[in-house]
């Protein structure tokens, strides 16, 4: 498409700030006027109330967020060569954490950090997975998928576009094969040398939580000896970790039977010691109250909830929750032992997560230090333009 086609977008006066720091976002309310008709997922070029070129962005007509940036570089044209070469650059940006060799499961594109908004794509062993989330990588994913391939040399990509943000944007959830032959499911991937089954169709987000790969390298670290509860423990990546570093026993917790499952077929599949890991089926709110209850205790306690906050709005609800279970983790952990804990919610920054968990020590009366903050792994990097690229906290506390 030649420049003069492209649609322009004006902004209201002022509302040119945001992009001239390069943050992506463009809100509805900032739009003055819009020249022309674009479809969903068509480029636009935005420009000040001065007529001043600020970025070329995809439109979406449903979302608040109503155009996200491609490019701020007038001469750059969105097109199949913009998009190789954006893939390339993030695939690349992923080496240097990769070297070992020991892991072939992580995350190639995470969206607007990326420079890619809206798409994400985790490579577990030979299959890609595709997520596209907006109505701009809505618009373009067929040309990413065989930009995929073209950069990966693999020929496999199953579509999980069924996360709820895609409503948000107007589009429907789409599950299925996109490019090759799914293999039959779960596949096995390896993770810091330890091996998961990994169910692309049917598990929680693409799969399996990439975004904790370094924190259960922590955890092994910290294990040997100890008795663990792996709270909210889906599949067994900490549990898993927890045992391959000589942990005494591992108690793994989650509502979920069929993750229970795998989490169990985890721990054989790696040749760990099956009789020093028990599971239980459960609400982790009631069982670590009947813990306290039976004057229970342990060494090491892991919290990885779900995310209680999507939103910045849900933040003080979701606040109450995070104190209920890291009080009673306090509680249950023998003096000395150590807690893991982590928020994945975009509406609690690291700041107040902190004050929230030193609120819960204080009301479990009981003395802790913060030895170590955690984040998301390195192939889940947050671009400096975009800070809301950060979601996962985490920290180690050692109570005294
Ligand atoms: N720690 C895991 C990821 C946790 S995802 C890993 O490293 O892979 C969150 C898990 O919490 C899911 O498996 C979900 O089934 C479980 N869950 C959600 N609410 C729960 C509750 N109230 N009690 C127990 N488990 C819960």
């Amino acid at each position: 498409m030649s420049k003069k086609e492209i649609t322009t977008l004006t902004l209201k006066p002022g509302r040119e700030k945001s992009l001239l720091r390069h943050h992506p976002w463009v809100f509805s309310g900032a739009i003055a006027r819009v020249d022309g008709n674009p479809a969903s997922g068509e480029s636009v070029d935005l420009v000040s109330a001065e007529g001043q070129f600020l970025a070329r962005a995809a439109y979406s007509p449903s979302s608040q967020i109503r155009a996200r940036v491609w490019t701020f570089n007038p001469s750059e044209q969105v097109d199949a060569d913009f998009f190789r070469l954006r893939i390339k650059n993030a695939i690349a940006s992923r080496e240097p954490w990769l070297v070992n060799g020991i892991t072939n499961a992580f995350r190639l594109i995470h969206a607007e950090s990326d420079g890619l908004p809206g798409l994400i794509v985790d490579r577990y062993a030979d299959t890609l997975v595709l997520q596209s989330l907006t109505a701009g990588s809505e618009y373009w994913k067929d040309t990413l998928a065989t930009l995929l391939l073209e950069a990966t040399g693999l020929t496999t990509i199953f579509e999980r576009s069924d996360a709820d943000v895609r409503e948000l944007e107007g589009l429907a959830p789409c599950i299925g094969p996109m490019r090759g032959t799914l293999n039959i499911q779960p596949l096995i991937i390896t993770e810091n040398d330890l091996k998961f089954h990994v169910n692309v169709e049917t598990g929680h987000k693409t799969g399996f939580y990439l975004d904790q790969r370094f924190n259960r390298q922590r955890v092994r670290a910290l294990a040997e000896g100890r008795s663990v509860l792996d709270c909210f423990c889906y599949t067994g990546g900490f549990t898993v970790n927890a045992l391959a570093g000589g942990a005494r026993s591992v108690l793994s917790v989650d509502s979920s039977g069929d993750a229970l499952a795998l989490c169990r077929e985890n721990c054989s599949l790696n040749d760990l010691p099956l009789d020093r890991q028990a599971s239980l089926e459960g609400d982790v709110f009631q069982l670590l109250r009947k813990f306290r209850d039976e004057a229970r205790s342990f060494d090491l306690i892991i919290l990885d909830p779900p995310k209680f906050a999507p939103t910045a709005a849900l933040a003080e609800k979701a606040a109450r929750g995070y104190k209920d279970i890291n009080l009673l983790a306090f509680k249950l952990l023998q003096p000395g032992g150590i807690l893991v804990t982590f928020s994945c919610s975009g509406g609690i920054d690291a700041g107040f997560f902190q004050k929230i968990v030193a609120s819960a020590a204080l009301d479990a009366g009981v003395e802790a230090h913060i030895v170590e903050h955690l984040s998301q792994s390195p192939d889940h990097p947050v671009a400096l333009n975009f800070p809301e690229g950060t979601y996962l906290k985490g920290l180690i506390c050692n109570k005294l």
